[in-house]
């Protein structure tokens, strides 16, 4: 039995030149054992070459990054089959190939997580800002996910962390270290980054073996779901907010906790004067966790720019936490929140207003203005004009941006998006008003 040593769990280019020599020279895959780390052991002298059809060394760029110790085996058996002549790929009933193509399934969906979920935190250093992300992969998507994150991000620098490794980008070069066992919060996570910093960095060295980014990227992406751009980068969250966002993650005040994903906190520096509240996560919220990241999300980052509101500066959350709906076939249509449910939430909305103290409130829609206010409001009756609330703060009431979305005239809709502009422009006047 010969035994096959990889440098590291992606060692990409390792395995395609063993794979390529045990192939020239009639190694069959019965007669390998795979490992990672260690003593290696040379290659057989090989020469010439075969043909791998490309959607091949594609499922293998992607199933190599499978935490699953058959994958190194498995792989080179599908190339050893299709040298030799077979029609593999075009046989849906190979468990084999079912099996790598579900390796595949499983990491591309893990790398959509990583780059959709990964929140950063804003760390000073050296007169600048490292931005600090921390995520714990199901697979071994780092190395090549990592190309991905900093091609989006080029001028930061930043690092991302997880138990297998981290990744280091100073805006030059991309590195590869030690990671963090586990992270308790965000707060560990900066304080292990400050104890360790320079010596991670120092240790850290270029792979260049890793998958090809592109081979990940290749992967079909939910049309739902935001990609990459959704990465957010974030002020680092208030402790006393995070730490309410997790007392909220196992709060059964009514009943709408059950069939959601998870728990959708606000998010936003907790020294922000205006808290803008929308109705309830939608859709692609309740899966990625944070507020206002689908489409109306989209619309409402537009209506701010416009407005000269830069949407770091406020604090965004919902008057409900937890995503309401329909499910019908695949879809799942959103249900407007009743009133005992946002009688309930309040609790946590004022959790966050206790928090954050902010002077301004945006209401954006019926059910944030009902949560604030107490009573049913009619937006265009009260819309644009501040409504004093007892404790001093001062309510906004303006349409949610869905309804932008839902205006079905464009006409209509140009207009209605204006008035929504021009209610921002008031917001922020009074934002900078002293
Ligand atoms: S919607 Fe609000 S009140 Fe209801 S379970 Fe979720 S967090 Fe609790």
């Amino acid at each position: 039995m010969q035994r096959i040593v990889l440098k590291s769990e992606t060692d990409w280019e390792g395995w395609r030149q063993a794979a390529r020599a045990l192939v020239l020279t009639g190694v069959e895959p019965d007669a390998l054992t795979w490992a990672v780390g260690g003593k290696t052991a040379p290659l057989p002298d090989a020469t010439g070459s075969f043909h791998v059809p490309r959607a091949l060394v594609s499922l293998a760029s992607q199933a190599i990054q499978a935490r699953d110790a058959e994958r190194f085996g498995l792989l080179y058996s599908l190339v050893w089959r299709v040298n030799a002549g077979e029609k593999l790929l075009e046989d849906n009933s190979d468990p084999d190939l079912s099996l790598a193509r579900r390796m595949a399934l499983t990491v591309r969906a893990d790398a959509h997580r990583m780059r959709t979920n990964m929140r950063f935190l804003a760390v000073p250093e050296d007169g600048g800002t490292r931005f600090l992300g921390w995520f714990e992969p199901a697979h071994f998507v780092l190395q090549a996910n990592a190309q991905l994150i900093v091609r989006r991000f080029p001028d930061l620098t930043l690092s991302i962390v997880t138990p297998d490794g981290a990744a280091h980008w100073d805006g030059t070069s991309l590195l590869f270290g030690s990671g963090l066992r586990h992270a308790e919060d965000d707060e560990a996570l900066q304080a292990w980054w400050e104890r360790h910093r320079d010596t991670l960095l120092e240790q850290a060295t270029e792979d260049v073996s890793v998958p090809e980014a592109e081979a990940v990227d290749e992967a079909p992406r939910s049309p739902d779901l935001p990609a990459l751009g959704s990465v957010v980068l974030h002020a680092t969250p208030d402790r006393a907010v995070l730490r309410s966002a997790r007392e909220a993650s196992a709060c059964r005040r009514c009943p709408l906790y059950e069939p959601a994903t998870q728990v959708v906190f606000g998010e936003g520096p907790a020294d922000a004067s205006v808290m803008f509240v929308g109705e309830q996560p939608g859709d692609q919220e309740d899966v990625i966790g944070r507020p206002f990241v689908g489409p109306a999300g989209q619309m409402m980052d537009r209506a701010m720019e416009e407005a000269g509101i830069d949407r770091r500066t406020v604090y965004v959350t919902n008057a409900v936490k937890h995503f309401k709906f329909t499910p019908r076939g695949k879809r799942r249509i959103h249900q407007t929140p009743e009133v005992p449910e946002i009688q309930a939430c309040r609790f946590w909305l004022d959790v966050e207003r206790t928090h954050v103290r902010p002077r301004f409130l945006v209401a954006m829609g019926g059910s944030a203005a009902r949560s604030l206010l107490g009573r049913a409001v009619t937006i265009g009756r009260e819309r644009g004009r501040p409504i004093q609330m007892p404790d001093g703060q001062t309510v906004f009431v303006t349409v949610h941006p869905s309804f932008l979305l839902r205006v079905p005239d464009e006409a209509a809709k140009a207009r209605e998006y204006a008035a929504f502009v021009r209610d921002l422009k008031a917001i922020r006047a009074l934002m900078t008003a002293d």
